[in-house]
């Protein structure tokens, strides 16, 4: 597996941060991250400000970006960065109540600098680069979300009918409301 390690500037992360990385590099498979030496977690201010990063001849504003991956060199193997702040940003004490959030958003940016590994090592059937990247991201994420909260499921469908199935009733209270009110 991967080793993880920690690179922060100024910033102390939530203490989640590392068990979600955890969790999401234990639904992957040894063959997802052969090659790979290690997830580096940091933040934008240790990666600097205003720097630029090149990306098949677009320039990415770097502590805009979520994460980076670094290909194998001849002097060293593979490595991702997860540039923390910038992937969780300021997250609501409610939605830490399950780790699914958490790991949801971290796998954003982890799994896209997989499907990069990914891309670069094993290759994808028609897509490359940022496509493949979006592509390994979005899978991978289905596969440890559907594995790790199946249970959340069935509550995002019943949340999803009483929506539907409110929404006509509050919009109708706004208008009158809102006719009331003048
Ligand atoms: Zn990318």
């Amino acid at each position: 597996m991967a080793e993880i390690a920690e690179n922060y500037k100024d910033y102390e992360p939530p203490e989640f941060v590392r068990g979600s990385i955890e969790r999401l590099l234990r639904s992957l498979s040894p063959e997802h991250i052969a090659g790979l030496e290690s997830i580096v977690l940091t933040n934008s201010a240790a990666v600097g400000r205003g720097k630029t990063h090149r990306i098949r001849g677009r320039k990415y504003q770097r502590n805009t970006c979520r994460g980076f991956y670094h290909c194998a060199t001849q002097r060293e193997r593979a490595w991702i960065e997860v540039i923390v702040d910038t992937t969780i940003g300021p997250l609501p004490r409610a939605l830490l109540l399950t780790n699914a959030v958490p790991d949801f958003l971290l796998a954003q940016a982890l799994y896209h600098e997989v499907g990069h590994h990914l891309d670069a090592t094993v290759g994808s059937a028609s897509r490359t680069g940022e496509a493949a990247a979006e592509d390994w991201r979005r899978r991978l994420t289905k596969i440890h979300m559907r594995r790790r909260y199946w249970y959340l499921f069935p509550l995002l469908v019943v949340l999803r009918f009483i929506f539907r199935l409110l929404g006509p009733a509050i919009d109708r209270q706004i208008d009158e409301a809102k006719r009331k009110a003048g």
